[in-house]
């Protein structure tokens, strides 16, 4: 009984420790890549998460955005390229477990509610590959709108596509809308309610016709970032698990990458538990996976199941 209790402690403060490091690394990410606002400079550094291209306190690049606007630019987009593939093959999807902003968002509006909804495996299955839907139609569109502009011949396309030509996802992106529409409107209307205070206009009249003003992309991306938030409380890292092109991108490399998981099959209690599968944010199948190493797409690295497990019997391995 008395062995039991420590099991327990000693299972509690592992996962407050792995959980605890991973938050205080996920905050300084996210401070650190909208440092500007504490008068650091951008560095010229690419990484794959998601922020935005406008937003203007951002001090890291994001490599989708980036190899978007290069296409638009007609430059082959070596370097977005090179941040994806490099960073997936030495950490995997390390990078979305531990430094993304919006999957830090992610994290935090899963503590909102207690209980989460439960996805069916097949649900999941089938949904898990709407991300790739989403990636490939955005290189769709800018690739053929990139060649097109090469060749002399994309000015039509270009102006069909409007708003969308220069970064297609980032457009509707419910982190542009977080990070950069929403901020940005928030500080128009600071700005601008001393000058309504002195010429006596209405300003809650001002504020809703401003409003509705807006056009209808911005109704829309209003519509993703909500539905987005709501899921999110609902089904842990939901968009990061069937929507995020970044995370689509990160999941085709992960499996090639050095990084990785192995779990013990002599200290598994397979049958018996099933913990490190119950805890997993990104419903990896973890007992179905080589014990050896496993590079599953979904794992995002953040090392719950390392944590959950009361035998030790999964832990990160290199390469
Ligand atoms: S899947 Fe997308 S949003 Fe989620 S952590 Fe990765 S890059 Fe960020
Ligand atoms: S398999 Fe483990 S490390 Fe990977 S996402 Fe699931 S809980 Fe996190």
């Amino acid at each position: 009984m008395a062995k039991k209790k420590v099991g327990a402690s000693q299972l509690r403060n592992s996962v407050f420790r792995i959980e605890t490091a991973r938050k205080i690394t996920q905050f300084l990410c996210f401070l650190l890549f909208n440092a500007i606002v504490f008068g650091l400079q951008p560095w010229p550094l690419l990484l794959p998460v998601l922020h935005s291209i406008w937003t203007p306190q951002k001090t890291i690049g994001d490599a989708f955005s980036s190899l978007q606007l290069m296409l638009y630019e007609v430059t082959f987009p070596w370097l977005p390229i090179a941040a994806f593939l490099l960073t997936a093959v030495i950490l995997g999807r390390a990078t979305c477990g531990w430094m993304c902003p919006f999957g830090f968002i992610q994290d935090l509006l899963g503590y909102i509610k207690r209980k989460h909804s439960e996805v069916s495996s097949r649900t999941h299955n089938d949904i898990v590959k709407v991300k790739y839907g989403v990636l490939l139609i955005v290189l769709l569109i800018s690739g053929s709108l990139s060649i097109l502009l090469a060749a002399g011949i994309g000015q039509s396309f270009e102006s069909a596509l409007g708003a969308f030509a220069s970064a297609p996802f980032d457009v509707l992106s419910p982190a542009n809308t977080m990070f950069a529409t929403l901020p940005e409107i928030v500080l128009e209307t600071r700005y601008t309610i001393p000058y309504w205070l002195e010429t006596g206009e209405d300003i809650l009249g001002a504020i809703v016709n401003g409003v509705l003003a807006k056009p209808l992309v911005f109704w829309l991306q209003l519509a993703i970032m909500i539905g987005v938030v709501v899921l999110g409380m609902y089904i842990p890292r939901s968009w990061c698990r069937y929507f995020c092109p970044h995370g689509a991108a990160l999941a085709f490399l992960n499996r090639f990458s050095f990084l990785g998981l192995e779990r013990d099959p002599v200290k598994c209690t397979k049958a018996g538990c099933r913990s490190c599968v119950e805890v997993c944010p990104m419903k990896v199948p973890i007992l179905e996976l080589p014990w050896e190493k496993f590079t599953d797409p979904e794992c995002i690295y953040c090392l719950k199941c390392v944590s959950s497990c009361t035998t030790k019997a999964i832990k990160p391995k290199f390469p």
